[in-house]
């Protein structure tokens, strides 16, 4: 299980107080987050621009209910060209339940939430141009004569060059 609500090495903006939920109204977050919480930085793959999220969140009898939105950018490499670009990754809906007895101290921390969440998303690989990478088509004549390339070869039994019927059976005596 996720340990949310563990963890708040961030800012006071990602914890949850429980207790001011008590009288029923549904609180609006919209924080706009520098992205180190994310601990992603790689050659191939960084966050350098802030996370964007909102939403509501409320208590519904014994859960604390959050649904929110996500908007982040990462830079990566495309898969296609290796040229490094930013893309964007949008989660419209992240709907969790947390049980209100799982809540240590009555404060929930959304850092491990959006963390894990946004981790999740990311695609296994990137292609620049939204998926319409000019790189493509140097790809696309590339693979095509290889193709051809196997083609031509399949026409050749590559065990014509041994001959058989001279081989005998050695038996050890
Ligand atoms: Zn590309």
């Amino acid at each position: 299980m996720l340990a949310t609500g563990l963890l708040c090495r961030m800012d006071d903006r990602l914890k949850i107080y429980v207790d001011r939920l008590k009288d029923g109204h549904t609180e609006k977050i919209q924080l706009d987050l520098p992205p180190n919480f994310l601990e992603v930085d790689e050659a191939e793959l960084c966050f350098n621009e802030n996370i964007a999220v909102k939403g509501d969140i409320y208590l519904a009898q014994n859960d604390l209910i959050l649904h929110l939105q996500l908007d982040a950018t990462c830079s990566a490499l495309c898969a296609i060209c290796n040229e490094k670009n930013e893309f964007p990754i949008a989660i419209p809906s992240i709907y969790h339940v947390e049980q209100l007895d799982d809540i240590k101290g009555a404060v929930f921390c959304l850092e491990s939430l959006l963390r894990e969440t946004l981790l999740l998303e990311i695609p296994p690989f990137f292609e620049c141009h939204q998926g319409q990478c000019p790189g493509r088509e140097q790809l696309t004549s590339f693979l095509k004569k290889d193709v051809e390339k196997v083609k031509e070869e399949e026409g050749i039994n590559p065990f014509a060059h041994l001959s058989f019927k001279d081989s005998k059976i050695v038996e050890n005596s």
